[in-house]
């Protein structure tokens, strides 16, 4: 018997497919299809005459994990204008249900904005290490992704991904506020595709 993507180990068809492993149909990123599982969508119509939406656990659970995403803001410098600008209302972050919290303990993704010092990298591992799992890191800006400017000073990190893996880098300097969304929503997408409540 194989595992599945979850570890649960259910395998029902012939072909080694995980158990509802066609669930994730319309998500977008996600490879199996609806159609590929005729078990499923089979037991799917037959309860949906019933009143019944059968979904996947790991869907379901995509589902408010991508609609949910508070951010943990870590300004380091100037990056952390146009973070500040893609949440107030002119982008307006919370519409994808990402709300900026001051607790690393309620937060789901990082938002490294800015150059990050020696000095601080030791506050910054800190404070992931106080984030639940699962927990994501953007990357946001030139100095961020590796240096940027600073890339030969001898108090910058190269890259704050020597210090936090990184999920998603937004490139700039700045990034605009523009930019960080769409590094949002290629987070959400990633987190998607994956489809999995394992991190
Ligand atoms: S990438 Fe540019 S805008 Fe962002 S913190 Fe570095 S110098 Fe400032």
């Amino acid at each position: 018997m194989a595992l599945g993507r979850t570890g649960v180990g259910i395998v029902t068809d012939t072909q080694n497919k995980p158990a509802l492993s066609a669930g994730r149909a319309g998500v977008e990123g996600a490879g199996p299809v609806r159609g590929d599982d005729p078990f499923f969508a089979g037991l799917s119509d037959e309860l949906a005459d019933k009143g019944f939406v059968v979904a996947a656990m790991d869907d379901l659970i995509t589902w408010a994990r991508t609609g949910s995403m508070m951010w943990m803001t870590f300004g380091l410098a100037c990056c952390a204008v146009e973070m500040m600008h893609a949440g107030n209302p002119r982008y307006d972050l919370e519409r994808f249900g990402m709300a900026p919290r001051g607790s690393p303990r309620q937060s789901d993704v990082m938002i490294v904005a800015g150059t990050l010092t020696n000095k601080m990298a030791p506050a910054l591992r800190k404070v992931y290490d106080q984030m639940p799992e699962p927990r994501y890191v953007v990357s946001m800006g030139s100095c961020a992704n590796g240096g940027g400017y600073y890339h030969y000073s001898y108090a910058v990190v190269r890259g704050c991904d020597r210090v936090v893996p990184v999920d998603i880098y937004v490139p700039g300097c700045p990034p605009t506020a523009e930019a960080l969304v769409y590094g949002l929503l290629q987070l959400q997408k990633k987190i998607r595709r994956e489809g999995t409540i394992e991190r």
